[in-house]
């Protein structure tokens, strides 16, 4: 039987953070434009998402991290990430061992440290199987060698990062990941100048002879690709939601406005050019929302999702971008300035148009899906 609806319990989540992220986060939302990292309004949430759940933890699942996503960026599309809690760091940290979970599994889920992902290279992008950084065994430990770009959350406490270890492998074959902390000698780091997303640092990590001790190496060896790619099939949910929260409340702030705002001897709200654009808006991303908690729900459920997460992971950020940018017009010249905050979440969702894989990659993904019939069946 089909369930479209939320539990009690999530339904009363949902109100309390969306209240809490218009309250709290929204008004300081223009603050990460000026690059400064939203740390308390993180721990705000994250400590009333701990309080929220505690004693019903079994409900603290998947969808619940996909209305954080939601309802977080209504208010600051930047501190979604940090924000997510346990069961979306769970899917991340899948392969750590007993000891690097101990060492990191707390400080992450609450937000308090962060981890970066570092996989894209300045010759590896979309097609990391060509990745080149290296690690070389030095007795117990490895030598870590070559250059990360577009790392986000690039001051980060630990940074966890892909590279070939098995230099006779090729395509995703003998690539590992590993663990290596801020401090670590040879780490040097050059932040880029980005367009949106400006309260999260992103840019390129040198390694330089980096040594990492054994144990800094996440699962076994060779396979770190084909393991965390389980993993972008639920953040390309993650990412869609946090586009769509964004954009449903641009919808909503643009509907108020165009309520009030008179021409012509009516309000703006009279006219079927304005308010349907809106109505076809909220209707596409409403379809988008149910494919992103139809994916946290496969996988909550152990089934496959990777075509799932590709299609709304291109379709949910561009549709968010294309309503949000409908509505910045629709605010006339207010819409084109810094005082109005649709001009920022218009820089910030763009970004994820690009990160975690661009809608064309995205789209390969579900052609292949269409060869075996499986997406169309
Ligand atoms: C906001 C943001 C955050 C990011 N955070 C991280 C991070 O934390 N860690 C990390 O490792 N990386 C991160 N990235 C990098 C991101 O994952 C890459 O940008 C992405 O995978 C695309 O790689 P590329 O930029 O090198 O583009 P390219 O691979 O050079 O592709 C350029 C364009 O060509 C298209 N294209 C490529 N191949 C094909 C094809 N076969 N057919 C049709 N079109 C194709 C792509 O879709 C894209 O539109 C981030 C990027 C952004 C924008």
């Amino acid at each position: 039987m089909l369930d479209f609806s939320f539990t009690p319990n999530q339904q009363e989540y949902r109100q309390a953070l969306r209240r809490l992220a218009l309250e709290k986060l929204l008004p300081r939302y223009a603050e990460g434009d000026q690059e400064v990292y939203p740390q308390e309004q993180i721990r705000e949430i994250n400590d009333f998402a701990q309080e929220f759940w505690r004693g019903r933890e079994e409900e603290w699942d998947l969808i619940s991290c996909g209305i954080t996503a939601e309802e977080v960026a209504r208010g600051d599309f930047n501190c979604v990430l940090p924000c997510l809690g346990r069961p979306y760091q769970s899917q991340f940290l899948t392969d750590f061992s007993p000891a690097q979970h101990d060492r990191w599994s707390e400080e992450l889920s609450t937000g308090r440290e962060m981890i970066a992902l570092g996989i894209t290279e300045p010759d590896a992008g979309s097609d990391m199987a060509k990745l080149s950084a290296r690690a070389e065994r030095r007795g117990d430990g490895w030598v870590l060698h070559g250059i990360k770009n577009s790392v986000s959350f690039l001051d980060a406490a630990v940074f966890y990062v892909f590279v070939r270890t098995d230099p006779k492998a090729t395509g995703w074959q003998g690539i590992s990941g590993f663990l290596v902390p801020r401090d670590t000698p040879g780490l040097s780091f050059e932040a880029y100048d980005d367009l949106g997303c400006r309260a999260i640092p992103r840019g390129t990590l040198r390694m330089d002879g980096v040594e990492v001790p054994g144990d800094a190496m996440v699962g076994s060896p060779g396979s770190a690709l084909v393991r965390i790619s389980r993993f972008f099939d639920v953040n390309r949910a993650v990412i869609g939601l946090k586009c769509i929260g964004a954009a449903l409340q641009s919808v909503a702030e643009t509907m108020e406005y165009a309520g009030k705002r008179e021409a012509f001897g009516h309000p703006l709200s009279a006219n079927q050019g304005v308010t349907f654009p809106l109505a076809e808006g909220v209707t596409y991303l409403d379809h988008a929302r149910l494919g992103c908690y139809r994916v946290l729900w496969m996988r909550q459920n152990d089934m496959p999702c990777r075509h799932e997460g590709a299609m709304v992971k291109w379709w949910a950020p561009k549709t968010a971008a294309e309503v949000i940018h409908k509505c910045l017009t629709l605010r006339g010249h207010y819409g084109y300035t810094k005082e109005l905050p649709l001009q920022q979440r218009l820089r910030d969702v763009i970004g994820w148009q690009i990160g975690d894989g661009a809608e064309e990659v995205m789209k390969l993904l579900v052609v292949r899906e269409l060869g075996t019939g499986v997406a169309t069946s």
